[in-house]
Formats: structure tokens, C-alpha cells, sequence
């Protein structure tokens, strides 16, 4: 099969679309990519996507009315409101313009945590990250930070769960040492000095060990992400933790 000219992937364009998109080679790759680092480069704003306006606009709502809305779901969720599922065609047209989220969750894999489940949130309403243990990784920050500056979102929530068995092991490890594969020996590590902070405190250290997971999560974001702080100092964004209990079901706020 022939290479295409401009990327060098085996693909014919005389059959099918650019495997990049229409009219984008390698050189509008190049280009998008200087344009991020360009955007990394002074902070903020980075150059908003054209897909992800032309549909739906930002949201307006404020940090505080988004938090509210947030907070209503679960409200709604503890009710046993019927969820609102994916919407209708006509629905996920409009979503097929563009997206605009009034929040951004970042939260434990843990299949019994699932954000827009517990906030009884619609395809498109919630931007969510997940890994074991809602950490502040590369991939979450990044994440993150496109939500914020290419889409508007005005709160982040950071949520923790009950039971988590990231943070379990992170206090197993932090009592001795564990053979484990090394990507999920690496994984814990940033949770170590909450789960070491929860031994020193004694009590439930699982709970204490999540409950300052988030803590020190939601300081991370501000902390390590220029992006995300300028945004926060500006009042256009803010960042909360949370803890999800799973024998109550509701979520409440972590100070
Ligand atoms: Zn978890």
C-alpha cells in the first residue's frame, strides 16, 4: 500500500480521508502541536479547538453554581431519580458539534465510583479523569488543563471514595514492603506520604489515607499547573475534593 506524502502513513487519500483530518498533514500537525506548546509556554489561554465552540457554548454557570448543580445530582442520584442515560438522537447531534461541560471530576477507577452516575450527569454535562486513586498525574493535569482552557469548565472536583483499595495498598506498602508489578508500585507511590500521615493519625487509615489523597491532590493541581493556578487566581475556576461513601451514597465535601 502507498505511503501518504505528507505523513508517511500507508493510507491512500484518493479513497479515504487523511487519517489526520481533512487538510492536515503533517505540517498542520506541527503547527497544532507549536500552537500547545506556544500555550504551555505563556500559561494561558491556549487556542480553543474550532469543533468545541461551534455547537455548544462554555458553560456560564459560576465555580459555585457548578458546584451546586454537582451536588444536586447526587441529590437527585440519592433519591432514586430515574439517570438521565445518553439523551436522545437529536441530543447527541448537537453533542457531535462540540462539548461544553460545566464540571470536571477527577476520580478513582474504582468501578463503583463513577462520576457521572453519582452526579446523575448526561453524556456531555461532566469532563471526567479517572485512574486508581485520583492522582494528579501527567495525564490528569493535562487532561485537566484542557478542560479548563479549551472548554471552559469552571470547577474541579477531586473525589475520593470509601473503601478505595488504591489507598489499601498504599497503606499495606507504606508498612512494609510489597512485591508488585512495578507500574503499580510506581502508581502508589505518590499516595505514600497520605498513607503515612494516616498511620501516624491511627483511626480508619484506609479513610484517613483517602481523605488526605485528595487534599494533597487538589493542592497538587494548583501547585504543579500554571494553567490551572492563573485560572483559579482569576476566579474563573475552583477546585474542591470530595469523598463519596459508599454505604450512604452521598458525596460530601472535603475541607
Ligand atoms: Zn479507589
Amino acid at each position: 500500500m502507498p505511503a501518504c506524502p505528507c505523513c508517511s502513513v500507508a493510507f491512500p487519500h484518493r479513497t479515504a480521508p487523511h487519517p489526520a483530518g481533512p487538510g492536515r498533514g503533517r505540517r498542520g500537525l506541527m503547527a497544532a502541536f507549536a500552537g500547545l506548546a506556544a500555550g504551555a509556554a505563556t500559561g494561558f489561554p491556549l487556542a480553543r479547538p474550532a469543533r468545541a465552540s461551534s455547537g455548544l457554548p462554555p458553560t456560564t454557570l459560576t465555580p459555585d453554581q457548578a458546584l451546586e448543580r454537582l451536588m444536586q445530582g447526587n441529590q437527585r442520584y440519592l433519591a432514586q431519580a430515574p439517570q438521565p442515560g445518553p439523551g436522545n438522537r437529536d441530543r447527541r447531534a448537537i453533542l457531535a458539534t462540540g462539548q461544553a461541560p460545566f464540571a470536571a471530576v477527577l476520580g478513582c477507577a474504582d468501578s463503583r465510583a463513577a462520576p457521572e452516575v453519582l452526579f446523575q450527569a448526561g453524556l456531555g454535562d461532566i469532563f471526567v479523569a479517572r485512574n486508581a486513586g485520583n492522582l494528579a498525574d501527567t495525564g490528569a493535569i493535562g487532561s485537566l488543563e484542557y478542560a479548563v482552557s479549551n472548554l471552559g469548565v469552571p470547577l474541579i472536583m477531586v473525589l475520593g471514595h470509601e473503601h478505595c483499595g488504591a489507598a489499601g495498598a498504599a497503606v499495606a506498602l507504606a508498612q512494609q514492603p510489597l512485591a508488585l508489578p512495578a507500574h503499580l508500585r510506581d502508581m502508589l507511590l505518590p499516595m505514600l506520604p497520605a498513607a503515612l500521615a494516616a498511620l501516624r493519625a491511627g483511626g480508619d487509615t484506609v479513610e484517613g489515607t483517602v481523605r488526605l489523597n485528595v487534599a494533597l491532590n487538589v493542592s497538587r493541581l494548583l501547585t504543579e499547573s500554571p494553567v490551572l493556578a492563573a485560572a483559579a487566581t482569576a476566579e474563573r475556576l475552583k477546585i474542591v475534593g470530595a469523598y463519596y461513601d459508599l454505604d450512604t451514597q452521598q458525596v460530601s465535601a472535603i475541607q
